[in-house]
Parts: structure tokens; sequence; C-alpha cells
């Protein structure tokens, strides 16, 4: 090995451990930054929007994280928010549900307990893939580098052909590797999904109901609509939620096989 490896080996594991460790302290900021937006910009009056429902959304949220054997999660309901959303989010004292009023104002009670039980098993399961994100940011960060280092041995004088062609494959190497993380990060964050589903058939009283509103809310695979085809790869690639046929369809038989087990 001649010197040139050992410069580029301590170099690409230090840039490696640098890119790493900012990936964990942006995902730490923007815990925070959505946790202080959340706490300070949005209040709602509960008791006006419990009033208009036939139902309690906090008491079946208590119920459902004591049936998991959790603590009950804190429970956001912005104001002014359109998006008909809800999702786990990371804050100061543990995790927190986000449930847009709206969403609570489509559904009925079965369908809200279905719901919810969902995002108690992503509470239960806790935050999947991330560690791949920071993988993911080392190696995007040693690919930057390394597209410089080619650039600098390119201009340097006298040239060192077999020194640029190293860099260029180590270029390539670092390139695949932040790429292969991103995808088993989409990966994992998928798998979480089928996980969070599973939860909501076990959790709530009436499983059919949560299986029938994603057929109704998220039955159409939007990966379809995208025009070009690397935004259809991409959307594949990266998207968080398994195409809906497949959920329902694992939901389906996995409420066969806990019905006959019971
Ligand atoms: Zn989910």
């Amino acid at each position: 090995m001649n010197i040139y490896w050992y410069i580029v080996s301590a170099l690409s594991l230090a840039v490696f451990t640098c890119g790493y460790i900012s990936a964990v302290y942006e995902i730490k900021k923007q815990d925070y930054e959505s946790w202080e937006h959340y706490h300070q910009c949005y209040t709602l009056d509960t008791k006006r929007l419990f009033s208009c429902l036939e139902y309690n959304p906090l008491e079946i949220i208590d119920r459902l994280a004591k049936k998991a054997g959790i603590k009950s999660p804190e429970i956001i309901f912005p104001e002014y928010d359109e998006e008909t959303n809800v999702f786990v989010l990371q804050g100061e004292e543990g995790p927190y549900l986000v449930i847009s009023p709206v969403l609570i104002g489509d559904l009925n009670e079965k369908q809200f307990e279905g719901v919810a039980a969902h995002e108690i098993g992503h509470i239960v399961s806790g935050r999947r893939g991330l560690n791949w994100l920071y993988f993911h940011n080392g190696f995007l960060e040693c690919f930057k580098i390394s597209l410089l280092g080619i650039a600098l041995l390119f201009v340097s004088s006298p040239l060192h052909p077999s020194l640029a062609i190293t860099q260029i494959w180590l270029t390539i190497l670092f390139g695949v590797l932040s790429m292969l993380c991103l995808i088993m990060m989409g990966h994992i964050i998928r798998l979480s999904e089928y996980e969070a589903d599973h939860f909501a058939i076990i959790l709530s009283s009436e499983p059919e109901a949560f299986i029938e509103l994603l057929d109704i809310f998220f039955g159409r695979d939007l990966s379809f609509c995208s025009e070009s085809t690397i935004e259809k790869i991409s959307s594949i690639i990266l998207q968080t939620h398994p195409p809906t046929p497949k959920r329902t369809a694992r939901l389906r038989r996995d409420l066969k096989i806990l019905r006959k087990n019971k």
C-alpha cells in the first residue's frame, strides 16, 4: 500500500464520521423544530372539536395505548391544518401524535380506532430505518469529497493517471453505497408500515373498518401519476408506504389467520 491509500482511507473515515454525525444532528434539530412548531403555533380547543363528534378520540387512544402496553402519547390537533393526515413525531419527552381535525371529521369511530391503532403500532416499534439514513449521509459526503479529489488530481501537475482512476472507482463506490443505504432505508420504512398495520388489526375492535378505509382513501397508487421514468422509479424506491393493494391483501390474510387461531 502506498501513502496515497493511507491518506484516502483516513480521510474517507473522517468524512464518513462527520457525515454520519451531521445527519444525526440534523434529525434531532428537525425533531426539535417540529415539536416547537406544533407547540407554539397551533392550539385547538378540543372541547369544541369533540362536541361535534359521536366519540372521544382521546379516550380511544388511551384505551389502545393501554392495550399495547405503552404510555398514552401526547396528542396535538393542529388548528388551520387543511391536510387530512395523522403521524407520529419525536418530541422532547418521547413520541407524540399529530392528528389533523379534518381527518377526525371524515372518520367514524371504528375507522378512527383503526387509524389510531396503526399509529400506536408505530410508537411501539420505534423509528426504523434511521441508521440507514445516517449511513447514507456519511457515504454521500465521501462521494462529494471524492468528486473533489478527482478534480484536484486532474488539475494537479504532473497528472497521476493511476491515482485518478483509483479515485474515480472510489467515487463510484461511495455513490453506490450511499444509494444502497437510501434504498435500504425505504425498504425498512415500508416494512414498518406493515408492522403498524398488523397492530391496527390486533388492537382495534373492528379491523375490517380500517382495511376498508385504506381501500377508500389510499386505494390509488400515486406512483403511476408521475410523468417521467426517473420520477416513477424514485417514487417506488423512496415511497414511505407500500402500495395499498399489498397492504390490504396482507391485512385480510393476517386477519383470517388471527381469527382461525382464536
Ligand atoms: Zn404508518
